[in-house]
């Protein structure tokens, strides 16, 4: 029957960026669909799982590695990219610094993880707090110029606090990695 056929993927996906950026409310936001101002968690990696029922015979599980107040370091260990299938990069569009800094990310996780075919794991690039400001077309051709020469998959503007485009973009990344899987 049906049942039968159905295939899962346990697939780990890193959430990196500056502190601040709302890495761990994006998460919250995924995983619980809630958000807390000023929601603060302890020192140390926090993990969380969100299933997707992804079709009916795909099911993906995202085991989630929000580097908790790891933000500092700017470079984790290899350890900690092993075996990564896809990342979620964020900067916050209301603190431009944020933006070269997941740009640094970006470049720090492709040294030193990559896929068996030499390529760069799937990255979505996340302009988290979008409900603070509109983002002019200037920015969005500057985005795609960025996605283009850092090798991101794409990008979205995402806001964790009214729920925009959180899903969609994970759907997005989950599409490119069941792809380069
Ligand atoms: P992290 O350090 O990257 O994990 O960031 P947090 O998730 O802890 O969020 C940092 C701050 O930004 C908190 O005060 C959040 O409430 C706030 N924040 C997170 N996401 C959003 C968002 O989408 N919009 C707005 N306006 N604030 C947000
Ligand atoms: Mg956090």
């Amino acid at each position: 029957d049906a049942e039968s056929t159905v295939t899962e993927h346990l697939y780990k996906v890193l959430v990196i960026g500056d502190t601040e950026v709302g890495k761990t409310s994006l998460v919250r936001r995924l995983v619980k669909n809630q958000y807390a101002e000023g929601y603060k968690i302890s020192v140390g990696a926090d993990f969380a799982l969100k299933i997707i029922n992804w079709d009916r015979n795909t099911v993906v599980r995202l085991h989630l590695w929000d580097i908790a107040g790891q933000e500092r370091v700017r470079n984790l260990s290899r350890v900690y990219y092993q075996k990564a299938m896809g990342a979620l990069v964020v900067y916050d569009i209301t603190n431009d610094t944020t933006l070269g800094s997941a740009l640094s990310w970006k470049c720090d996780l492709d040294n030193k993880l990559r896929l068996s075919n030499g390529k760069p794991i799937p990255a979505v690039l996340l302009a988290n707090k979008c409900d603070q400001s509109r983002h002019s077309p200037s920015e969005s051709s500057l985005l795609d110029k960025i996605c283009n020469e850092k090798d991101f998959v794409g990008w979205f503007e995402t806001s964790a606090k009214e729920n925009i485009n959180v899903k969609e973009a994970v759907n997005f990344l989950v599409r490119h990695i069941l792809l380069s899987d």
